[in-house]
């Protein structure tokens, strides 16, 4: 009799919170609306105990193995963090063939699934037969601009900043070749040639399952079922949006006590994601604007860098407090209209506050999805990875719930361009109309993520096709 084995999900993350929590949440998502077990696979270099706090409290049909530590002392201590990352898939792809061969010789068939910057991985499942994935937590647009960059780096000879036309994807919003992922902004650093890689390992999945939604991408998403069909891409499926509260124990912060006691609508909440870093000048730039702003804010403040704007992406932890760097005076003056919270705060529970009305951010695609969930206008401050192209996204007519901060390329922000923004968000007339649409976008998110709705039959529709696989494959030999 044939014996049909419900498939084992062994999601391979690339570290950082940004991708470890929504790998968390899609797992969760398996589990709950599917009963499939899955392994969630990290990666011991660059781990971060924030990392690890987003792999807490899973349901107990989630595993975690960790691959084992490999040497990077080699790479130049300027090397970029992708250049880190990218080094650390391919370094311990043996390692990674080395647990997939253990699971298979148990009873489930594995599907195996790599996150954005792991498609290296995908070479190993190939290898062993297995059906894979590419599991994408940010925009299908970004997607696109990856898959692009192969072409991009025979099409062109310049650095993308100088191209003289945009570059226009099919469905994607015309994008400014400054706006294209930052590690493909400087064509002489050897994190280019790794990422003409990654484009070209993306090819080797079955399907790619998109943290995004059609009301955000509804023409990138007709598009790409195009090429798809045209066996050009493989198939994305659109599974977001969902948003994770980050612990149980957030309700206690004292951010969000301090929020209980504001008005509706009236804060203003400042954080750049879980890595990005202001320099020294620009954070005192930012503290005086937020002053000379007027409006009540929520800030989570880092450590400046004047090195690297995501020097906070490994979660250095450090026991000295980020507030000791900001201006002098500026806690106190400013004490009753602002709060400021050092390296970490609750982000969803304030986004979902109703006392928060603004979202200055730095546009990663979790903030992003974030703040249209709980339906409050961005005002994008993009800084590194693919920052710039999700604030272009959520500033487009299409989308409109975010207007931009001025300031060129690498330029200070100013404090008066500060104020100025953050007084046009926060109760100006662009404001109120990105606010008016992030309201209508929150609707079509919870639509998007209703019971049945259009993400669970996306969900469900490849669950299908890794149950199919498995049923076809071989029983294991009995023991
Ligand atoms: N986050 C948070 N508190 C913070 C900073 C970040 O809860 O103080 C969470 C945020 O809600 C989001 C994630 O960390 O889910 C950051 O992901 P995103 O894609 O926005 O940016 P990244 O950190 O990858 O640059």
């Amino acid at each position: 009799a044939q014996v049909h084995h419900a498939p084992h999900v062994v999601v391979l993350t690339s570290p950082g919170v940004g991708h470890v929590a929504p790998v968390a949440e899609f797992a969760t998502r398996l589990a709950a609306l599917h009963g499939l077990a899955t392994t969630i696979v990290t990666y011991t270099n660059l781990s971060s105990p924030t990392n690890s706090s987003a792999l807490s409290s899973l349901p107990p049909v989630i595993s975690t193995a960790a691959l084992p530590e490999v040497p990077l002392d080699d790479l130049p201590a300027d090397a970029h963090i992708v250049t880190l990352i990218l080094t650390v898939v391919h370094r311990a792809l043996p390692h990674l063939r080395a647990l997939l061969v253990s699971f298979l010789s148990s009873s489930s068939p594995v599907v195996f699934l790599a996150d954005m910057l792991c498609p290296a991985a995908l070479a190993v499942a190939e290898d062993l037969g297995l059906p894979r994935y590419v599991f994408y937590p940010s925009s299908l647009m970004s997607l696109c601009t990856l898959l692009y960059t192969p072409e991009l780096a025979r099409t062109t000879t310049c650095d993308c900043r100088d191209l003289p036309e945009p570059v226009v994807l099919p469905g994607c919003l015309p994008l400014h070749g400054a706006d294209l992922v930052e590690p493909v902004q400087d064509r002489a650093n050897p994190v280019y040639d790794l990422l003409v890689d990654l484009g070209l390992d993306y090819l080797r999945c079955h399907g790619f399952i998109v943290h995004t939604f059609d009301a955000m991408e509804h023409d990138t998403l007709q598009a790409f079922r195009d090429l798809s069909d045209r066996g050009v891409y493989p198939p994305a499926y659109a599974v977001g949006p969902f948003v994770r509260p980050f612990s149980d124990t957030s309700a206690e912060h004292g951010c969000i006590r301090w929020l209980d006691e504001q008005p509706d609508g009236s804060v203003l909440y400042v954080c750049f994601g879980s890595g990005g870093t202001l320099s020294t000048v620009q954070t005192a730039e930012l503290a005086a604007g937020l002053e000379a702003s007027g409006q009540r804010f929520l800030w989570v403040v880092r450590f400046p860098s004047d090195m690297d704007n995501s020097a906070g992406y490994l979660g250095h932890q450090t026991t000295d407090d980020p507030v000791s760097c900001l201006p002098e005076g500026f806690v106190e003056r400013t004490k009753g209209v602002g709060l400021v919270v050092p390296q970490w705060a609750p982000q969803v529970e304030i986004l979902e506050h109703r006392a928060v009305g603004g979202f200055l951010s730095h546009c990663g695609w979790n903030s992003c999805l974030e703040a249209v969930c709980a339906g409050v206008p961005v005002l994008a401050w993009p800084l590194f990875a693919e920052q710039r192209m999700n604030a272009v996204k959520l500033a487009s007519d299409h989308v409109g719930v975010a207007l931009r901060v001025s300031g060129g390329d690498g330029a200070v922000v100013t404090r008066e361009e500060v104020a100025v923004a953050v007084r046009e968000l926060m109760v100006g007339e662009k404001g109120a109309v990105a606010r008016r649409r992030a309201r209508e976008l929150r609707v079509e998110a919870r639509e998007a993520s209703v019971p049945g709705g259009p993400a669970h039959q996306a969900l469900a529709a490849v669950v299908d096709l890794w149950r199919c696989a498995a049923a076809a494959s071989p029983a294991p030999a009995p023991a």
